[in-house]
């Protein structure tokens, strides 16, 4: 028994209900508002895009939210996922810490994604929805959409930005193996990538622009329906199994984790391994809960909260949320899904509460951990993922020199098979370390200078 390091939860156990942090915060994250009017959001402004049952989880203040059972069916073909004991890690570092990690890279996709990409393509298809449109950089959304909406039988119309489209063929390929349908963007199927294009036939594209193609086209097609894989208080919640499972895991291996660590891009998986602990803190636990994001993209360790929007298009509502602007522009990273100018209001809210922390690194060291991890506990990380072992193995060392025992947990968010390129370029010593210049803050506020300010705006970072 204590040489376990494999900790399973039987197929009975997989939660048959989602956990949604908004019920226990002490503080409500603030409301999305429509640019135009200055006014919260609606349903009616949501509903061209998404299905009233995503809408209404969005605002949704119930603790728990029953997962179908055709989720369900589809959540057991990974689900539940394993929490591994970290011992050859713990021993290859030679600290006194307990080092215990979640592994979502089992999933088809390969990451946490499918776990929200399953349910929305469900209500989308109840909801008489024929086709999805999304957008995607590396390609790990736009796979995991593909697949969800391919086992609903729906079509999924993936907008890549272009020059991951031609970097990235192989993340093109997956989407096409699940009968997805993916565009190089700017493309010519939509008004905004026909400008674009006829500005500059050679625009390399953006996340921002690809977000504006998908919009349009679900926005002016009754039967396509628009989706985002994080940042959302609806995917947060999907995300929730993850957490809740490694609950019910640490207590099958007889501990309860010091530190909880998920690497932070959108948010997403993130809240995902942390909500269930979050609850346990707000409850009296004594938890420290750790969000780590790339030293280029500094959203909530440099950034300011403030409304702003969600794309560079500005075509979304505003989000409260921290926010480095929404022009902002970050380093081409090897960690893709880590570079999003901001972050989930919920997440930002837990912060400016006290109630999660954050930290940065450079990718160097991460990727260094990641080779530490991978040659230790065997699974070849996501680059996104190195960013919470890394966080994991600072706390280990401080246990070490502490002479502390210390229970860390973190969210292994995927594999990096398709990222083998990262990996190559960390061996051959050419990767670069980015950090966002000290103008950063200053830019971040020019951009939001124009924009409504929520409660507990300082026009300072949060926390240095
Ligand atoms: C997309 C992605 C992330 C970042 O997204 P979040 O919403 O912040 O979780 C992290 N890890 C992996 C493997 C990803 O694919």
């Amino acid at each position: 028994m204590s040489e376990k390091t494999c900790f399973t939860l039987d197929h009975s156990e997989l939660p048959k209900q989602w956990y949604n942090v908004a019920a226990d915060m002490p503080n409500p994250a603030q409301p999305p508002l429509h640019p135009g009017t200055g006014q919260p959001v609606g349903p009616d402004d949501l509903a061209p895009l998404f299905p009233m049952d995503l809408i209404l989880q969005e605002v949704s203040q119930e603790r728990w939210i029953d997962i179908p059972p055709e989720v369900l069916d589809i959540y057991s073909m990974w689900r539940p996922t394993p929490l591994y004991r970290a011992r050859r890690l713990e021993k290859a570092l030679g600290t006194p810490a307990k080092i215990y990690y979640k592994y979502e890279g089992g999933s088809p996709a390969g990451s946490h994604k499918p776990n929200t990409a399953v349910p929305q393509a469900y209500y989308n298809k109840k909801a008489g929805i024929k086709k999805i449109a999304t957008e995607t950089g590396a390609g790990q959304w736009g796979s995991a959409l593909s697949f969800a909406a391919q086992m609903f039988g729906l079509e999924a119309l993936v907008y890549m930005v272009k020059v991951s489209y031609y970097q990235k063929p192989y993340r093109r390929s997956m989407m096409q193996c699940w009968g997805g349908k993916v565009l190089a963007s700017p493309s010519d199927t939509t008004q905004i990538g026909k400008k674009i294009l006829a500005q500059n036939p050679d625009s390399p594209g953006s996340l921002g622009i690809a977000i504006s193609e998908a919009v349009e086209v679900a926005a002016s097609n009754s039967d396509t329906n628009y989706s985002l894989g994080s940042v959302l208080s609806h995917v947060l919640l999907h995300q929730s199994v993850i957490g809740l499972e490694a609950e019910k895991q640490m207590k099958l291996a007889g501990d309860y984790p010091d530190v909880v660590i998920g690497c932070c891009g959108g948010g997403s998986n993130f809240a995902g391994i942390s909500n269930a602990f979050v609850k346990n803190k707000i409850a009296g636990k004594d938890t420290r809960i750790v969000a780590v994001e790339p030293a280029s993209c500094p959203t909530l360790t440099k950034g300011i909260y403030s409304y702003d929007f969600g794309d560079t298009g500005q075509m979304t509502p505003l989000l409260a949320a921290h926010t480095l602007g929404h022009d902002f522009v970050p380093p081409s990273i090897h960690a893709g899904g880590l570079r999003y100018h901001s972050v989930a209001s919920q997440t930002s809210q837990l912060m400016l509460d006290g109630i999660i922390e954050a930290a940065a690194y450079p990718q160097v060291e991460c990727f260094e951990a990641a080779v530490t991890f991978c040659r230790a506990e065997g699974i070849i990380p996501a680059p996104e993922s190195s960013h919470a072992i890394r966080q994991a193995i600072v706390e280990a060392m401080k246990a070490k020199e502490e002479g502390k025992e210390r229970t860390i947990l973190f969210n292994l968010s995927g594999h990096g098979h398709f990222d083998m390129t990262a990996y190559d370029h960390y061996f051959a010593g050419d990767l670069v370390d980015d950090h966002m210049d000290e103008a950063g803050v200053e830019k971040a506020l020019a951009a939001i200078a124009q924009l409504p300010k929520p409660a507990g705006y300082t026009g300072k970072p949060t926390r240095v």
